[in-house]
């Protein structure tokens, strides 16, 4: 018989309880900030184990939850798989109509929801036949008018604080979150045991995102939106100091919580930091405890990174910009991921022969999405089927395998057939290696524009015109044409204050810096807001459903659409 047991999430319960009972988890609810340690959460644990049972949730039933970042929501992280059963996170944030796709799929027993965002659920519940035998714990107060639910602190009160964990195989599922496709329904990803495990064990690696005892760390990135990316285990796995920033968390509550609990490590997708960065140009908050910002979920844009390099000392900016982090060097990480890989994929350190080369040839690699972590294998492949060369410039789509990637949808024969093949998930996503193995995201594949049979990146325009003084956001899409195929339309956000008069042609002019002509958008609308996906993403498809017709094309002729100049 080989060493060693399943890979489960218990021990990682079981060292932070044993080893740092100290240790503190801090959580902003609706009530306030609430403290306690790792000790009293290894008690509150194993009573909501064991009022679980009481409520008839055994091994292999689906647990949902409906909630933000709060210490009763990571209670459930831990409870609910440990006991065999499997957390299903709910994105709130979905339409009604995926919210009662998801909840009737999974067939949830049981669904905690926080008090503030009952209301939302109560509206999917309604007449939906999934929902009738469900029962419902609401998170905070003392019920809620919208379900007949029980409150959370009654549900576990007056149970044991001890619980006799039971022996599970590692292939046991543990979570569940559901990811949104263009078209169609949520297609469902389960992870078992093993997976998480392994996805911890990666990012607590130095080329992941390390998480270590003398650690404080806050996921701004929403609990729904898989596990936090993971950080809630990784974080205890490594014995640090939890900080929850509650319900939608403000770039105020969390430049707060940054000061006042000492924050080292925060994770977010990119609006969550042009938030702050905003913030704090007319706010003094004590930045200074943080060592890593997490970016993610979609692509950061170099001027973000600059930014954090030139208030903290790392650039060749002038001294005098040095504000907020009293010269401690806050590094900004690009990381990569998806919900089907638990989600991290990759992260961009740099490599060791990279940390002698001068500023801007490292910028230029942090601003990629990284290099895979250990224990994950990829592949890019171009439209004919073989291999790219990594020379920074080819590019084809990307496809990854490893321990923590899933093999298939949740009951989705077709999606399985077109996503998955022998062992590989393919990513959707279209990338470029360059010779150092760095990747870099040029687009989702359904959203590269092609122009006279040749690819443009909507993404890599986008970042181009966000780093523009005097625009605040932008998204690039292909609209149809007769012609050329599609050709690029920017929608563009214009800072306060901006001359909107002139901002198109400065926008060409800036672009004309770095991209060829026939990239050129044809043209340049201003909207109030981009619009969102439920997870914080740009929304291709509000944007073309809202704004993009092809009469934003009339009368324009492209100076070039194409490379040969046409
Ligand atoms: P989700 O499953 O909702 O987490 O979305 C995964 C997708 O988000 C990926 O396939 C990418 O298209 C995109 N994405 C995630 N991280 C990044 C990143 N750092 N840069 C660009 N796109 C990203």
């Amino acid at each position: 018989m080989p060493g060693g047991t399943d890979q489960t999430l218990r021990p990682f319960l079981w060292r932070a309880a044993n080893l740092y009972p100290d240790t503190e988890i801090v959580s902003r609810t609706h009530e306030g900030v609430e403290l306690y340690t790792y000790a009293e959460y290894a008690d509150r644990t194993a009573q909501l184990a064991n009022a679980l049972d009481a409520s008839g949730i055994a091994e292999g039933d689906r647990v949902g939850t409906f909630c933000w970042n709060h210490h009763r929501h990571f209670e459930t992280y831990f409870a609910v798989p440990t006991i065999g059963a499997q957390l299903h996170t709910i994105n709130p944030l979905l339409p009604d109509e995926h919210i009662r796709y998801i909840v009737e799929n999974a067939e949830d027993e049981l669904i905690f929801v926080d008090d503030s965002l009952a209301p939302k659920l109560a509206s999917a519940a309604a007449e939906a036949p999934a929902f009738e035998d469900v029962e419902f714990v609401v998170m905070s107060g003392s019920g809620t008018d919208a379900l007949e639910a029980t409150p959370y602190e009654a549900f576990i009160a007056d149970r044991e604080t001890e619980y006799d964990w039971p022996t599970l195989s590692e292939d046991q599922p543990a979570g569940m979150c559901y990811t949104s496709g263009t078209t169609g329904n949520p297609k469902g990803v389960e992870y078992t045991h093993q997976m998480l495990w392994s996805h911890t064990m990666a990012t607590l690696t130095p080329q992941g995102i390390p998480m270590a005892d003398d650690d404080v760390v806050m996921p701004v990135v929403p609990m729904f939106h898989v596990n936090a990316w993971g950080m809630p285990f990784t974080a205890t796995a490594g014995g640090a100091k939890h900080v929850y920033p509650g319900p939608s968390p403000e770039p105020a509550d969390v430049a707060g919580l940054i000061e006042d609990e000492g924050v080292t490590i925060t994770a977010g997708v990119p609006t969550v930091w042009l938030g702050l960065m905003e913030y704090m140009e007319d706010h003094d908050v004590d930045l200074s405890t943080l060592d890593s910002v997490i970016v993610g979920g979609s692509a950061a844009p170099e001027s973000m990174i600059r930014w954090f390099d030139d208030h903290d000392g790392g650039s060749a900016a002038p001294e005098s910009m040095i504000r907020w982090f009293d010269d401690h060097d806050v590094e900004l990480l690009h990381a990569w991921g998806m919900t089907e890989m638990s989600p991290i994929g990759s992260v961009s350190h740099l490599k060791g022969g990279l940390e002698e080369a001068d500023y801007e040839t490292q910028l230029a690699h942090r601003a990629k999405q990284g290099l895979m972590v250990p224990g994950i294998e990829f592949r890019v492949i171009e439209e004919d089927g073989d291999e790219i060369p990594w020379d920074g410039e080819a590019f084809g789509e990307l496809w990854v395998r490893g321990p923590w990637i899933t093999q298939e949808y949740f009951e989705r024969p077709e999606a399985n057939r077109e996503d998955f093949e022998e062992g590989w998930l393919k990513t959707g996503d279209v990338v470029t290696v360059d010779e150092e193995g760095y990747l870099q995201i040029v687009d989702r594949a359904k959203d590269v524009i092609k122009s006279g049979g040749e690819w443009i990146s909507s993404v890599e325009l986008e970042n181009a015109i966000m780093a523009h003084d005097d625009v605040t956001e932008a998204a690039v899409v292909g609209v149809p044409h007769d012609r050329w195929q599609e050709r690029p339309v920017a929608f563009v956000v214009p800072a306060a204050g901006a001359d909107e008069d002139r901002l198109p042609e400065s926008i060409r002019e800036l672009l004309r810096e770095d991209y060829p002509t026939w990239w050129l958008p044809d043209a340049i609308e201003y909207i109030e807001e981009i619009p969102k996906t439920a997870t914080g993403k740009f929304s291709k498809k509000d944007i073309r459903e809202a704004y993009s017709d092809e009469s934003l094309l009339e009368g324009r002729v492209p100076e070039e659409a194409a490379p040969d100049g046409d």
